[in-house]
Formats: structure tokens, C-alpha cells, sequence
């Protein structure tokens, strides 16, 4: 019998086991045979300690991915090159362009860290403008189609310091995962839109159903029509376990372990997914 894939999330918004620390990022880590996989490394070196914490030894990264260029998915990079120097790197090209969030509060810069940036140089590094395969079984989307043009990115995010120029995050990957139960799919914060990057995996698989899918689904600002569709939409897909985090927004996650119930699984720091 194959050996199962197992996904532990290393670092996530919320934790409920004292000895792990929680910060506003993602870093999943996936075992699938012998193959090692860290999706997004964080906002900082927090993945080091909870990966002690959780038994998962850092130094058997076979790869990185990186779901996009924000600081809370990209902060922890150089922290983990340290550990897994031979650790391939899977990043869009546009992932390490310079970029910000516009709030109230006024521009802050939200990308890549600069001593994140500095740590690629002389790495082995992938660029995923298109799909490419990870590792046996596990496959990386690359640039995600926007089919639903009403899944925006999420925030006001732009390119430069005086928000002329919006930033639509073609950097915004995500994972798919093929087992003998079918196609789980790991988002970081899916700016390209949740259903955009489930109908993508989709059409490139042939699946019409999804086993599992975790991470971030950035509808903390979304409108109740967008999350209405996303919901119905996410039903058609007969899930078998959904287990959103991150920047999904705790009112929809509130929401939705009511209403997917028996297949909702929290995602937090050491939650833990078989597929
Ligand atoms: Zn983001
Ligand atoms: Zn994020």
C-alpha cells in the first residue's frame, strides 16, 4: 500500500496547543513518501521552533513553495535555506517585486523581506509562471487564470509606495496534491480567488471533486454575495475536508463549520491532515 500524505501546519494565525506560537502568516508542511514540501515559510522564524515542537526536521526540505511574495508567507524563507541549504525553491517570477497594502492607517510595504530576498541568491530556484511539478504527486499551479473576474485580490494592494499601480498578484500559487483519494488543493492566500484556483486545478487534473482543501482564502473583506457564491460553489465540489485559515476571515470561518460541518477541520499551528 502507498504511504499516506500527511499536511501538519506549521505556523498559522491561530494555535491552540501552548507550546506552539501563533503570528499573523502560513507555513504548511507536507510528508508525502519521502518527499518533503514546506508551503510558505511564515512571517518569521517561528516555523523553526514549532517545527521542533511538532517533530518535523527541516533539514529534509526537498522543496519550498512559495504561495506569493508577502511578508507572511515569505518571512521565515532565509531562516529555512539556513537548515535546507539543497531545498529547491518554487516562486512566480513576480514574487519578489517590491509591494504594498494601502489601510487606514496609511502604505505599508508588504512584500518580500529583503533578507529573504538576499537568502535566493545562488539557490536553486523554479520560477512557476506556469504549472510545474514539485515532486511525485505534488504539483504547483503557477499564474492561476482569473475566470470569475469578481474574485478580486482581496486588499488594496499596489506596487509602488504611492498606490498608482495595483498589484493583482500574479505571483498567487497554489498546490495540488494527488493521492489514491483523490486531489487535495493547499492555498496560501488565494488573491487569485479560491474558485479561480479550484476550476484551474480542475480543468488540469480532469477532476470534478475535491478531497481536501486548506489555507487561506482571503475573504476577510469580501462582500456577502462573494461569499455566498464561494460557498455554493465549494459544495459542488464534495469536499471531503475543508480547512480554511489564515486570511479566510473568522466570520466566514465561523460560518462555514456550521455549515460544512462533519467535513469542516480547523486549520491551525499543529493541525494536523491525512490525505
Ligand atoms: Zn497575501
Ligand atoms: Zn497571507
Amino acid at each position: 500500500m502507498k504511504s499516506k500524505t500527511m499536511i501538519t501546519v506549521l505556523v498559522e494565525d491561530h494555535g491552540t496547543k501552548p507550546k506552539l506560537g501563533t503570528e499573523h502568516g502560513l507555513a504548511i508542511w507536507i510528508e508525502a513518501g519521502d518527499h518533503h514540501v514546506l508551503f510558505d515559510t511564515g512571517q518569521t522564524d517561528l516555523l523553526l521552533t514549532n517545527a521542533m515542537a511538532l517533530g518535523v526536521d527541516l533539514t529534509q526540505t526537498d522543496a519550498i513553495v512559495l504561495s506569493h511574495g508577502h511578508y507572511d508567507h515569505t518571512g521565515g524563507l532565509a531562516a529555512v535555506l539556513d537548515m535546507a541549504p539543497q531545498a529547491r525553491v518554487f516562486m512566480h517570477p513576480e514574487a519578489t517585486e517590491p509591494k504594498f497594502s494601502l489601510k487606514d492607517s496609511g502604505t505599508h510595504s508588504v512584500g518580500m523581506p529583503e533578507q529573504a530576498r538576499q537568502a535566493l541568491k545562488g539557490r536553486r530556484v523554479t520560477w512557476t509562471a506556469t504549472p510545474a511539478i514539485v515532486c511525485p504527486g505534488i504539483s504547483v499551479t503557477g499564474q492561476v487564470p482569473r475566470s470569475n473576474p469578481w474574485e478580486n485580490v482581496g486588499s488594496n494592494f499596489y506596487l509602488d509606495q504611492s498606490c498608482s499601480r495595483p498589484d493583482t498578484l500574479p505571483d498567487d500559487q497554489s498546490l495540488w496534491i494527488e493521492t489514491e483519494q483523490g486531489i487535495s488543493v493547499v492555498l496560501g492566500c488565494a488573491h487569485a480567488g479560491v474558485l479561480n484556483t479550484l476550476r484551474y486545478v480542475a480543468g488540469l487534473t480532469g477532476t470534478q471533486t475535491f478531497h481536501t482543501v486548506v489555507g487561506g482564502m482571503h475573504l476577510l473583506h469580501a462582500l456577502p454575495e462573494r461569499i455566498r457564491q464561494t460557498e455554493a460553489t465549494l459544495k459542488t465540489y464534495h469536499l471531503h475536508c475543508l480547512a480554511p485559515g489564515h486570511c479566510t476571515g473568522e466570520y466566514v470561518m465561523e460560518q462555514w463549520s456550521q455549515i460544512f460541518n462533519a467535513c469542516y477541520s480547523p486549520c491551525f499551528a499543529g493541525a494536523k491532515i491525512t490525505l
